[in-house]
């Protein structure tokens, strides 16, 4: 099966149960000051759980756009080490604002995997809220009841507040969530090691797929919890995870979802992609995830920049970048050549990347071209730093240096110090921008930034760049 009829499964086998298919929201949130990029598929919905606005159906199904690089979520370290965890990903997910409840959205997350996905039960876990007396959060009782009906009670395993229990916030809706788990290993070996459960232990192999949150209170100032007047499911599954489990490999990697750009990078670089957790490979697999958050991040309006959601983009982009360099041996813009293999395989779900995809390659050529102006002698320095040190530390001033002159983000500097078993200075780095940031800023009053927005009502959406001009960039806004 490929991902494209996984996908369609999903959203198909909900519709039958009267879900309404909504679009992905962009991956780009503009007009929250609390969060830079969609990090979950229930971010979209936010006022429906609020109550502020009323939504169209009450039982709704999609697939969303998700960045996990900053903030709460951030995965950006494991992205490439691990072969489950991306920077942008896919998150299907079925809601009930107020309507169906833990029984139902159990009983249908289990039909889905086990009868039209046909995942052999023995290869099943599923996690329930064990309870946390300190906070005066009950155990989840109802949702363990629900799951004994379907899957053996040794497959029910008792969870923490961290796996198991969500909230938006200090304060606000939250609810006990249950978990799926697949163990991907041949179905004789154990699960339990030395006593303990391989779920939720960083086992490659033991991975969760699909996470059932289940809204049912308020929490108050004095963090009280009483009951929220309606009740909302909110459940998110990995699709890159999904196709992993049913393409039956041991990798998100191997899948026809990343296969194509890894495939087009072969091409390209005269190497051969072998899996193995060779620097190489390793290349292989950051290049594949990053290519895929930044072309389609930069499709929903956001360009790279030196600020806020801009350096983050720009800071994954030089990511990759120095993983092609250093361990692919490539020395030219590489990034840009797999833009339009993506837009081609998403053009029928997410079809901004296709209807952009000139100017998206062309912002990714200008930017790797750039960045690899000052790569080299960059890493030279570094190089160079680290053969001479005393300690092993990379210092503020240097780290600074390499961000100011050579364009390093403070988190390339550390993965390449880490490499070589040095550690760098954050606190020195940090006062060295601020202490820049203060001269630049007495320096200049007004900071345009890369934007120059035409029109920021709240009721307008991007809908594509006009024109691209070398400073400034000229977006196209329709109201809704
Ligand atoms: P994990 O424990 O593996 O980091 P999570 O508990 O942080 O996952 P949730 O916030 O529950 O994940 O998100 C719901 C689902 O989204 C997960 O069950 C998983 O399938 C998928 N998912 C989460 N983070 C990632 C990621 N970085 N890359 C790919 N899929 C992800
Ligand atoms: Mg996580
Ligand atoms: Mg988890
Ligand atoms: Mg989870």
């Amino acid at each position: 099966m490929t991902a494209s009829e996984i996908r369609q499964q999903f959203l198909d086998f909900f519709a039958s149960k009267g879900h309404q298919i909504v679009p992905s929201a962009p991956i780009v949130i503009k007009n929250d000051p609390t969060l830079m990029f969609t990090n979950a598929g229930m971010n979209q919905f936010k006022d429906y759980f609020l109550g502020n606005r009323v939504p169209p159906n009450k039982r709704v199904v999609d697939t969303q756009k998700c960045l996990r690089v900053s903030g709460k979520h951030n995965d950006l370290e494991e992205v490439g080490i691990d072969t489950y965890h991306h920077t942008m990903f896919e998150m299907l997910g079925n809601w009930s604002f107020g309507d169906y409840f833990k029984k139902e959205a159990i009983a249908w997350s289990w039909e889905l995997l086990t009868e039209v996905y046909k995942i052999p039960k023995d290869k099943l876990y599923v996690t329930v809220f064990q309870g946390d007396e300190k906070e005066n959060l009950p155990k989840d009782q109802e949702a363990y009841d629900f799951w004994k009906e379907h899957i053996a009670e040794d497959r029910i395993l008792l969870g923490n507040k961290k796996d198991n229990f969500w909230e938006m916030g200090d304060t606000g809706p939250c609810g006990p969530c249950s978990e799926i788990h697949v163990d991907c290993r041949p179905a004789a070996e154990k699960n339990l090691v030395d006593g303990k459960t391989l779920v939720n232990a960083d086992h490659p192999q033991v991975i969760e797929i699909w996470n059932n949150v289940f809204m049912q209170f308020n929490r108050l100032k004095d963090k009280s919890l009483e009951p929220l007047p309606a009740q909302h499911v909110d459940t998110g599954m990995g699709l890159e995870r999904l196709v992993r489990v049913l393409q039956d490999k041991t990798s998100n990697y191997d899948t026809d979802l990343f296969m194509g750009t890894i495939h087009t990078t072969e091409g390209l670089t005269g190497k051969e992609y072998a899996g193995t957790d060779d620097k190489k490979d390793v290349a292989f697999r950051v290049i594949a995830d990053h290519i895929r958050a930044i072309s389609f991040t930069i499709a929903d309006g956001q360009l790279p920049s030196n600020t806020g959601a801009g350096y983050v983009i720009r800071r994954i982009l030089r990511r990759a970048v120095r993983y092609y360099f250093s361990f692919l041996d490539v020395k030219k813009p590489l990034l840009h050549e797999l833009v339009p293999v993506l837009a081609a395989q998403f053009s029928h779900v997410f079809p901004e990347l296709q209807q952009q995809v000139d100017f998206v390659k062309k912002v990714v050529f200008e930017e790797e071209n750039n960045f690899l102006h000052t790569l080299e002698s960059g890493i030279r320095r570094i190089e160079d730093f680290i053969q001479h040190a005393a300690t092993k530390a990379v210092d503020g001033k240097t780290a600074f240096e390499l961000y100011d002159t050579y364009g390093f983000p403070y988190d390339l500097t550390s993965l390449i110090a880490a490499e070589n078993g040095f550690s760098v200075d954050e606190k020195g780095f940090d006062a060295a921008m601020k202490e820049q940031k203060d001269r630049s800023r007495a320096a200049t009053e007004l900071d345009m930034g890369d934007w120059v927005i035409l029109d920021e009502t709240p009721n307008s959406v991007f809908v594509g760049y006009e024109q691209l001009e070398s400073t400034t960039k000229l977006l196209k806004y329709r109201t809704v």
